[in-house]
């Protein structure tokens, strides 16, 4: 019977079909990777969860996603209302709060206050990130840093106000957060930002905030950390105090900002992100109104850092996923094409990426889990401080590797939106290499933090306390080390260039540990180093049915 038209279809939909109905139940990986960080009596107590939360990300949050892309149910300013009172508010399309119940809904934020809280939470992030940023996965992420700020530095009033809010699973009246840092001379560089906070003169304690703020993500959030300096204050980073804005005043009434427009953007498309005026917004201070960056990285951006990491290993799964599908019934020349050494090697590799990536994020949430309890000693903070910024830079730059190649191993069908979530994927993830810090901006933290408090040291003692030390990183990690301190030792410039490779291959080694920690197949971690740091092996018959057998997995 000739392969015809119909024969062609009838595979395309066999692959649709066979796509995983259940994130959680797919994904054994995170499964070994969880209990080997939590412990298996811990994850027994999630299953259930994580699995009805699989099952809604791979089914109605998905197809919710899926139709609130499409370019004519995107958000929309909504200014004033029909008798020109001000509302600042977002108009979404219906799909974007049935997401939004069922992310929400799952007790993603909730987990935060449980035993081994950042590893529950994220793991619910991450299957949530299977559907791209999906305009609510950025709000959780700042939800999760407000969270943590309020919870150590925010007044009785705040904390009582507004934390049971941010924790709660109620869709209809649960708070979530936003960060405004960015203003439009200072993104990198937030030593630059001029927003003023200005003491109120009544026994309030609050603040005024004016100025312009350039990156609003989650523009109509509840609730709102701001960096903002006082009248006086130290110029760059030193003199920034730490704000919490919240949407509606006490009395129930819009808070004194204005939205100027919302972004075009390349991905990330139904989340809205606007340009605001601050207009004497009310704010409470969290923490001192002056030194209080440190309170910003440490609570906020870091975990941040950290949410951005695990998206990026949900969209590079997800990509993995829907490249396996395909190849397995897509035929081209008479055999489907993951027969091809070539499309097998590509699986292969997708495949240690991402479990590498997913690894050595979820370790990092757990070392975030024992700081946060005061169960971590100054090795293992140092290595985390270190961790977290390589982690964010490579976990962003191997996601985009990994759907990069999902879209190939697709052909042409990739580049087509409607036909796969993979070009959305892709487009999400470029503004995930960008918010939260740009990859140089993260480097140059790395740098810096080996010069001045020799960061390095933690960390690769730390790295070598990791899976066993085994030969293959021992020595690898030795070579990173004697590369970063003649470096450091050297010009700062030309240091600067050295980070930039250098700072992908710590990571990887890192990544490569975890895995030995969690117990990850062998042969996934030889392809992934193989891949990552080399040297490759002979292109024989040998690695021709090792990657043969490594791409049969998802
Ligand atoms: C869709 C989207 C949503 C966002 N939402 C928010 C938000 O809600 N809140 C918020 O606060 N911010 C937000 N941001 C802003 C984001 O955090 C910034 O874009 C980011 O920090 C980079 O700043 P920048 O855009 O000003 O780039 P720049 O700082 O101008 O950097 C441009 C380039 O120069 C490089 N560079 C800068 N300095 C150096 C240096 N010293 N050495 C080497 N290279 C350097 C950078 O790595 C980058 O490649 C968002 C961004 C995007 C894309």
């Amino acid at each position: 019977m000739a392969y015809d038209a119909d024969l062609g279809r009838d595979d395309l939909e066999t692959f649709d079909g066979a796509q995983p109905d259940n994130f959680w139940r797919a994904d054994p990986h995170l499964r070994r990777v969880l209990a080997r960080l939590a412990g298996e009596t811990t994850l027994a107590g999630w299953e259930t969860q994580l699995d009805q939360f699989g099952a809604e990300c791979a089914g109605g949050i998905d197809a919710a996603v899926r139709l609130n892309n499409l370019g004519h149910n995107l958000p929309t300013l909504d200014r004033f209302d029909g008798f020109g009172a001000r509302l600042e508010a977002v108009e979404h399309h219906p799909s974007f709060h049935i997401a939004g119940r069922g992310i929400y809904g799952s007790g993603v934020m909730k987990a935060l206050t449980e035993a081994h809280g950042n590893v529950k939470s994220l793991a619910m992030f991450y299957l949530s990130s299977h559907n791209g940023e999906g305009g609510h996965n950025c709000p959780l992420a700042c939800t999760a840093g407000a969270i943590k700020a309020i919870r150590a530095l925010g007044s009785a009033v705040v904390r009582d106000r507004y934390l049971p809010r941010l924790l709660s699973t109620d869709y209809q009246t649960l708070a979530h957060g936003a960060q405004f840092l960015t203003e439009v001379q200072g993104g990198s560089d937030v030593g630059a930002n001029s927003v003023r906070a200005l003491p109120s003169d009544d026994a309030s304690l609050t603040f005024a905030l004016h100025g312009e703020k350039w990156f609003c993500s989650n523009v109509t959030a509840d609730l709102v950390v701001v960096t903002a300096r006082l009248e006086g204050a130290a110029e760059g980073t030193e003199g920034l105090g730490m704000f919490l804005m919240p949407r509606r005043l006490p009395d129930g009434s819009l808070n004194r900002f204005t939205i100027r427009r919302l972004k075009d953007k390349i991905g990330t498309r139904t989340l809205p992100t606007a340009e605001l005026d601050l207009n004497g917004a009310l704010a409470y201070p969290l923490g001192p109104t002056e030194g209080a960056f440190k309170n910003v990285m440490t609570y906020v951006i870091n975990t941040s850092r950290l949410f951005n990491a695990v998206g990026c290993c949900g969209m590079a799964r997800r990509a993995g996923l829907v490249a396996h599908g395909y190849a397995a019934h897509r035929k081209a020349f008479g055999r489907p094409i993951a027969h091809y050494p070539m499309v097998a090697d590509i699986l292969a590799t997708m495949r240690a990426q991402t479990a590498a990536m997913t690894s050595g994020t979820f370790y990092l949430a757990a070392q975030a889990d024992r700081i946060e309890q005061g169960d971590a000693d100054a090795e293992t903070r140092g290595f985390w401080r270190m961790a977290v910024n390589l982690n964010k830079m490579r976990t962003a730059l191997t996601a985009h590797e990994v759907i990069q190649s999902g879209l190939e191993i697709l052909g042409g069908n990739g580049t087509i939106e409607t036909f796969s979530v993979l070009p959305r994927l892709l487009r999400d993830n470029v503004v995930f290499e960008n918010w939260e810090g740009s990859h140089n901006v993260l480097l140059l933290q790395v740098l810096r933090d080996c010069k001045t408090k020799r960061l390095h040291q933690a960390f690769f003692a730390h790295l070598a306390t990791l899976g066993g030390n085994p030969d293959r990183i021992r020595t690898a990690a030795a070579a990173a080390r004697s590369e970063l301190e003649a470096a450091l030792a050297g010009d700062e410039a030309l240091a600067t260039l050295v980070i930039r490779r250098l700072g992908s291959r710590i990571a990887y080694l890192f990544w490569a540990a975890a895995m030995h920690a969690d117990g990850t197949e062998p042969a996934l971690i030889d392809h992934f180093l193989d891949h990552a740091i080399g040297p490759q092996p002979a292109q024989d018959a040998a690695y021709a049915r090792r990657i043969a057998a490594l791409a049969q997995v998802p």
